[in-house]
């Protein structure tokens, strides 16, 4: 890495908010901007004041800024996490992260020892690079909710993916509170199924199965992204027409998604689409809204050990170690006490 390299890098946490690859990015930012005004201007009661004429009053920045929750102390973790997670991750642990490109090329050579030269593939046509674009968008978003899926499902993960769902108010940057255990876990298995689709494709349809990107990025991501995708983390609900929501993920299911309500637990894992979550069972569509109070509630309320940078990294593994790792070792030893007594008995 050469020093210009690594400066580049460094100001990798103030890059994401220019990039147009990465989902913080001000043009995101504008339009989900646009769409919070929308509901300021049609529900302000949505807002931290109930009443929709005193929030009128207000105005629309205190609509938008209220200190309860951007001063927060569950708030301002995440700030902290943000910077020195986006630094871990450019510096380290985006390494262990599997590539689509590595799987793609990794599928497609498979494919042909197993059957033999691809032939020449179809010819480029439109409506094959539509159809390759929405293949290659549809598997990367199983393979993210196959991960969510399994983070809520299995216990030991759960134990990271906490981290997520400590968050007692939520704001932009709670997106990133996201334990790098995870992170690796979830970019590695939408990686993997992307790639998969797209060497597959490529195998089968030659140079027509073709991605169509923008910002080097998939175009289903980018019109998501601009989907005032910022708003679901955040205190602005905004939901869909019913029907999008059993295809679409809306802010407002996203807001269900981290509500501290027994009623909502492990619902909409999904990212994108919101079919994975329709097909097992796991949809909530709101119509109305709902006022949600965000955090794990009855599940561990722990929200408070998770209130720093500290807890944010350690708290998944001391909790693993007391309820896994101690638990097994114990059970382990009184085997091993027990063989002994048998054997000298
Ligand atoms: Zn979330
Ligand atoms: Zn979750």
């Amino acid at each position: 890495m050469t020093f210009e390299e690594f400066f580049v890098r460094l100001l990798y946490p103030a890059l994401v908010f220019i990039l147009p690859s990465e989902r913080w990015s001000a043009i995101y930012f504008a339009t989900a901007l646009l769409a919070a005004f929308y509901v300021y201007w049609r529900f302000a009661e949505r807002g931290p004041d109930a009443d929709a004429t005193t929030a009128k009053q207000r105005g629309f920045l205190r609509f938008l800024f209220p200190k309860e929750i951007w001063t927060h102390p569950s708030a301002r973790a995440d700030y902290a996490f943000f910077v020195i997670n986006k630094l871990l991750i450019i510096f380290v642990f985006g390494y262990f992260a599997l590539g689509s490109e590595t799987v793609a090329a990794w599928t497609g050579e498979s494919l042909t020892r197993r059957f033999g030269e691809s032939g020449e593939g179809w010819s480029s046509h439109w409506a094959l690079s539509i159809l390759t674009t929405l293949a290659v968008a549809a598997a990367l978003d199983f393979g993210l909710w196959l991960s969510h899926y399994l983070f809520h499902k299995i216990p030991f993960l759960w134990e990271f993916h906490k981290v997520h769902h400590s968050a007692e108010v939520m704001t932009p940057f709670t997106a990133a509170r996201v334990h790098p255990v995870e992170d690796v876990a979830a970019a590695s298995l939408g990686a993997l199924s992307a790639g998969l689709a797209y060497g597959a494709m490529g195998y089968w349809m030659g140079p027509a199965a073709h991605e169509l990107t923008m910002f080097e990025t998939n175009v289903v991501l980018i019109g998501f992204y601009f989907a005032a995708f910022v708003l679901r983390h955040s205190h602005v609900w905004l939901a869909y027409p019913v029907w999008l929501q059993h295809i679409f993920v809306s802010p407002a299911q996203h807001h269900i998604h981290h509500s501290a309500d027994r009623a909502h637990w492990d619902k909409n894992m999904g990212f994108i689409f919101a079919l994975w979550d329709w097909a097992a069972g796991t949809l909530i569509a709101p119509k109305e809204y709902q006022r949600i109070t965000f955090g794990l509630g009855d599940r561990s309320g722990e929200e408070v050990a998770f209130r720093s940078v500290k807890g944010l990294y350690f708290r998944p593994f001391t909790n693993i170690e007391h309820k896994f790792l101690r638990p097994a070792l114990a059970r382990l030893s009184a085997l091993f006490v027990a063989q002994h007594k048998d054997r000298q008995g």
